[in-house]
């Protein structure tokens, strides 16, 4: 296995061998500097060379192997064939499907190639009227693909190109069964492109089985992304955290806000009360259709809503640019969740903060976390709820003056903030 040259130094796109119409397209797109992920894959991929790539998403790295498999299927046309796509991705949810799609759409719009998304959840008939039209790319679920193979209408015999996206998360959503019956019928000769967040061992051995002397991309360890986002912990009871975040929503610089819960029903369950309390807000979770999901997410991206409340799988893939705060109005079960999460603000260079309501019960999971970022989360008690920890001497005192009900701002860095905070 190759490592790249992680000191590669590539300062626009035209340098890694991209033709024009994709340089045209990221340019409509405002795109002036690849990503390291992007500088680091893209001539490798152009060269056909698998990859084994440890990034997550806000790296750019839906970019990073869709504009190598354009320019492959651009360089190399061929009519589309009935059920049988030449490139797949295989995605564990719809939001990153949908995503992966528009990008896609995006980076392709000048170019002749067709592609088409297919996940459960929504109704067949389309997918299949899709697939017998054919496609040169087919983005994908595990389940809803394999359903579809099973009754013929979805065949991988001609696929030249198979990228494995988040393979963590397909490990962690129980989906392994699934990925590896498709992959047992992915051709033997191919290009593969293998991206996972974090890399435990089932992922790497996975890897292993599928990918032939890949380079390795490794970008963006979970510490450098979190390092990205201001960071806050409010220590709090759970009795009062419904009230300090309607407190915290006072503040007119909290214009669009992801507020994370741990279960489908507290999510539901304080949108509910949000809206009561005239803050506009949409939930997004597992248990909705799929139609319900994306309107959420219009209202959120469009400003219709500024909270949107969410679990974490739903989360998952979550791109609304300008999410000026992460707010876990629960703490995650796992350090790795906080970091997706905080993760969904600060995107592309842009700043944001994530504030963590934390109670007794929670201060072990903050622990794991820090221990994971590899750094101390600023603890702010000057809000009026702050619930006083069993500290060691001189630390979490009692409540602070910095407080000022509702006028305040509780911008991320550069502007002011409402609350005090003081770093344990
Ligand atoms: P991804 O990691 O693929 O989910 O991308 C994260 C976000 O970064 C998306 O909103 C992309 O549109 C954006 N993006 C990707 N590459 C670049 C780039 N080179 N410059 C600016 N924005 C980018």
């Amino acid at each position: 296995m190759t490592t790249t040259n992680l000191t590669v130094n590539t300062s626009n796109f035209a340098d890694l061998g991209l033709i024009d119409p994709l340089l045209r397209a990221l340019r409509d797109e405002k795109y002036e500097t690849p990503t390291p992920i992007q500088a680091q894959a893209i001539p490798h991929l152009i060269a056909n060379r698998d990859l084994l790539g440890c990034a997550q998403t806000g790296t750019g790295k839906t970019a990073a192997f869709t504009l190598p498999i354009l320019q492959r299927l651009a360089g190399d046309p061929k009519p589309v064939k009935r059920g049988a796509p030449r490139v797949l991705v295989l995605t564990p949810t719809r939001e990153l499907a949908d995503q992966i799609g528009r990008s896609i759409r995006t980076y392709g719009r000048h170019l002749r190639l067709s592609h088409y998304v297919v996940y459960g959840g929504v109704g067949m008939g389309p997918q299949i009227q899709a697939l017998s039209r054919g496609m040169d790319i087919l983005v994908a679920t595990p389940g809803r693909l394999l359903d579809l193979m099973r009754q013929k209408f979805a065949f991988l015999d001609k696929l030249e190109v198979f990228v494995l996206d988040e393979a963590d998360r397909m490990l962690d959503m129980g989906f392994i069964t699934d990925v590896k019956k498709i992959i047992s019928h992915l051709p033997k000769s191919r290009q593969t492109l293998f991206f996972s967040a974090t890399m435990p061992s089932e992922a790497a051995r996975l890897s292993t089985t599928i990918l032939t002397d890949p380079i390795r991309v490794t970008v963006n360890p979970v510490s450098s992304t979190a390092e990205k986002v201001e960071q806050k912990v409010l220590f709090v009871e759970t009795k009062d955290k419904e009230a300090l975040l309607l407190e915290l929503l006072k503040d007119a610089g909290i214009n669009r806000a992801l507020v994370f819960t741990r279960t489908k029903h507290k999510a539901n369950n304080l949108a509910e009360k949000l809206n009561r309390s005239m803050v506009r807000t949409d939930a997004i979770h597992g248990n909705k259709s799929q139609n319900a999901r994306n309107q959420a997410l219009r209202n959120f991206s469009m400003g219709k809503s500024r909270v949107l409340v969410a679990t974490d799988v739903a989360s998952r893939g979550i791109d609304v640019k300008g999410i000026s705060h992460v707010i876990n109005f629960e703490m995650p079960n796992e350090p790795e969740s906080y970091v997706h999460r905080i993760g969904r603000t600060a995107r592309a260079g842009s700043s944001g903060m994530a504030i963590s309501f934390c109670n007794a019960e929670e201060r072990s999971i903050l622990r794991s976390i820090e221990r994971t970022i590899k750094a101390s989360i600023s603890v702010d008690d000057t809000h009026p709820y702050h619930s006083a920890r069993p500290a060691p001497k001189g630390d979490g005192g009692g409540r602070g003056f910095g407080f000022r009900g509702g006028r305040g701002n509780f911008a991320p860095r550069g502007g002011r903030e409402r609350f005090g905070s003081r770093h344990r």
